[in-house]
C-alpha cells in the first residue's frame, strides 16, 4: 500500500475528526500521535496529531514543518493542513504562519483557506463563516477560553495572520462546480493572491473544491474538505474503490469519561450524564492550592466507583465560571491546570485498569493522549459526525474516543461507551 495523502493536524479530535473522514470514504487511514519514531504505518493516508493549534507560531511552523518532511519522505503526494471548523486562531496565528511555511516547503504558489463542513453546521458565504445559522462571531466561539473569534469574516481573520494576499471564491462560482472553481483559482493567482477562502453552502460544494484542488501540492481546511480527495487519488487509479464499513477489536476493561472542554455540547453531554453515571467537578481555583493533593482525592472517589460502571469526571464550566478562573489564574495558566489534571488522572485511571476513555475537548485529548504515550490510533466505526471510534496500537490497546468540544448531541458519552464496549 502506498501513502497518498500526507496530513498535518493542528490538535488530536481535529486529527481523529479527519482520519474518520478519509477511512469513511475509502482511504486506509492512521492517525499518529505526532511524528512517528518507528516504521512508517502501511495507510493510503496518515494523519500527524500535533498540539499545535495554541502554542506559540514559531512552535507550530516548527512542527507542522517537520511533519511536512516526515510525510513527504514517506511518499506523500498531496498535504493537507488541518485546522478547526471554526477557524480556531488568533491574530497571532496559527493557521497563516503554518499555511505560509508549508507552501514555501513545498515550494507552492497558492493554496485554499476552506474549513466549512455544512453537514456539521459550518458554512462559509462570501467569505463569512456561519455556525448554525448564526455568524461564527455571534455563536459560542465568541467565549472560547483559548481562541475566541470575534471576527466572522475570514478573509479579514487570515488576513491578519499572513503578510501574503487573501483572496475569496464566492458561492456563485463554488455552485458552477469544480471547473468554474478552479478557473477561479487560477484568476486570483494571476491577482497575486496566495490563500483563497472558499465559499462553501453544502457537501456537494466540498466535493467540488476538493476536485478543484486535485492538483495542489498544500489543501489547507477542515475535516468536510477532505471529502473530495480521495475521489482525486480514485481518478488517478491510485485509489480502489472499497468496502467503506470498519471496524475495532474490543478494548475491554473499565471505563470513564473525561471532560475538559467548556463548549456548549460538552455542557449538554456533561449535565445528561450526569444522571447516568458518578460524577466530580474538577475545580482550577481549588487544583491550584495543592494538585498532588486534589488528584488524590478525585482517585479515591474513583477507584470504588469504576467496577461498577463509568464514572465522569469534568472541569466543564459556564463561561461565568471559566472567566472568573481565567481572571484569578490567567487563561493559559488555568487552562494548563486542567490540562495537566486530566493528563496524570488519564494515567492513573489506566493503572486503575480503564481501558475504554472517553476525552471531551481538542486541547484535553491532546493533553491525555500525550500522558498516556500513546503512538498511532486505528480508526474505528463513526459515533458521531467527525468522531469515530478508535484503539490505539501498543499494550494495553486502549480504546479510545477523543471528542472536539461542539461535537456529538447530549447523549454523546453513553453513545461513545456503547461502541467502545
Ligand atoms: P474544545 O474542544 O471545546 O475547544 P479544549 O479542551 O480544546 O476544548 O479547550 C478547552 C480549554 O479550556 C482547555 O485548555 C482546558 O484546560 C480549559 N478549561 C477547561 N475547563 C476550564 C475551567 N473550568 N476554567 C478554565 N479553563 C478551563
Amino acid at each position: 500500500m502506498s501513502l497518498l495523502l500526507g496530513c498535518i493536524a493542528d490538535d488530536f479530535t481535529g486529527a481523529t475528526d479527519l482520519a474518520n473522514m478519509l477511512t469513511r470514504h475509502g482511504m486506509k487511514t492512521i492517525q499518529t500521535i505526532g511524528i512517528p519514531k518507528g516504521d512508517i504505518p502501511d495507510a493510503e493516508a496518515i494523519v500527524v496529531a500535533l498540539k499545535s493549534r495554541t502554542i506559540p507560531a514559531a512552535e507550530a511552523v516548527a512542527q507542522s514543518l517537520e511533519a511536512c518532511r516526515w510525510l513527504k519522505a514517506a511518499g506523500a503526494r498531496q498535504i493537507f493542513f488541518k485546522y478547526c471548523s471554526t477557524f480556531d486562531s488568533t491574530d497571532k496565528g496559527n493557521i497563516g504562519p503554518v499555511a505560509d511555511a508549508l507552501l514555501d516547503e513545498l515550494a507552492a504558489p497558492f493554496t485554499i483557506a476552506c474549513p466549512a463542513f455544512p453537514e456539521n453546521k459550518r458554512s462559509i458565504y462570501l467569505g463569512h463563516l456561519f455556525v448554525g445559522n448564526e455568524l461564527l462571531s455571534d455563536s459560542s466561539m465568541r467565549n472560547h477560553p483559548l481562541t475566541p473569534m470575534r471576527d466572522s469574516n475570514l478573509v479579514r481573520v487570515l488576513g491578519r495572520q499572513t503578510k501574503r494576499k487573501v483572496g475569496l471564491v464566492p458561492a456563485n462560482v463554488v455552485a458552477r462546480g469544480s471547473e468554474a472553481i478552479a478557473q477561479a483559482f487560477a484568476q486570483l493567482q494571476k491577482d497575486g493572491v496566495q490563500h483563497a477562502i472558499v465559499d462553501a453552502l453544502q457537501d456537494e460544494d466540498l466535493f467540488s473544491i476538493g476536485h478543484a484542488a486535485s492538483a495542489m501540492a498544500l489543501v489547507t481546511g477542515g475535516s468536510g474538505i477532505a471529502m473530495g480527495l480521495p475521489d482525486n487519488f480514485r481518478a488517478q487509479g491510485l485509489l480502489a474503490k472499497r468496502d467503506q464499513k470498519v471496524s475495532l477489536a474490543k478494548a475491554g476493561g473499565l471505563s470513564a469519561v473525561l471532560a475538559g472542554s467548556c463548549s456548549v455540547a460538552t455542557l449538554k453531554q456533561v449535565e445528561t450524564f450526569k444522571s447516568r453515571a458518578p460524577a466530580y467537578a474538577l475545580d482550577p481555583l481549588i487544583l491550584i492550592d495543592n494538585l498532588d493533593n486534589s488528584l488524590a482525592e478525585v482517585m479515591a472517589w474513583a477507584r470504588p466507583l469504576l467496577a461498577k460502571g463509568p464514572v465522569l469526571i469534568y472541569s466543564t464550566a459556564t463561561p461565568d465560571r471559566v472567566a472568573e478562573a481565567q481572571g484569578r489564574l490567567g487563561r493559559d495558566k488555568a487552562g494548563e491546570l486542567i490540562e495537566l489534571a486530566m493528563a496524570r488522572l488519564a494515567t492513573m485511571l489506566t493503572t486503575e485498569g480503564v481501558h475504554r476513555l472517553v476525552v471531551a475537548g481538542g486541547e484535553t485529548s491532546g493533553a491525555v493522549v500525550s500522558a498516556l504515550g500513546v503512538e498511532a490510533l486505528e480508526i474505528g466505526p463513526q459515533i458521531a459526525p467527525g468522531v469515530p471510534a478508535t484503539l490505539a496500537t501498543g499494550s494495553p490497546r486502549l480504546g479510545l474516543v477523543l471528542k472536539s468540544g461542539n461535537f456529538g448531541g447530549p447523549e454523546f458519552f453513553s453513545e461513545a461507551l456503547d461502541a467502545l464496549s
